[in-house]
């Protein structure tokens, strides 16, 4: 699996430089828990491969996009989220994305939650 950013966190996260609790891993994707949550169950869905946001992909990602996506329902069931959750993608300054790494958040778990 190619590139990686050495000054980004997600990819210090993926080269285990930097600790997580992590959710689920495979060859393309890393899930883990966000280190500060807004609901009972809170993870980040993240390629393996450096892609700093969802306005930078290809045709040659919707592989990857649809494993993103098709993760989250499954990890949801695994976590014991049984009534539903939300997938968040924040993009580009005025999608205020934080981390420029494409990650997607997966919240789920009874509400009140404390933001969303
Ligand atoms: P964004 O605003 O870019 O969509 O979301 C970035 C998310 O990454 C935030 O919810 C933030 O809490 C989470 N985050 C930032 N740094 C770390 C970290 O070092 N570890 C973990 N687990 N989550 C992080
Ligand atoms: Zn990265």
């Amino acid at each position: 699996m190619s590139h990686s950013d050495p000054n980004c966190i997600f990819c210090k996260i993926i080269a285990g430089q930097i600790p997580s609790k992590k959710a689920h891993e495979d060859d393309q994707l890393l899930a883990f828990h966000d280190i500060n949550p807004w609901a009972p169950v809170h993870v980040l869905i993240i390629p393996k491969q450096h892609i700093a946001t969802l306005a930078d992909v290809a045709p040659e990602h919707d592989a990857l996009l649809g494993a993103m996506l098709g993760l989250a329902p499954r990890l949801m069931k695994q976590l014991g989220v049984s009534n539903g959750f939300r997938t968040i993608i924040n993009t580009g300054r005025d999608g205020m994305q934080e981390v420029q790494h494409l990650h997607m958040h997966v919240m789920g778990g009874p509400r009140p939650w404390v933001r969303g």
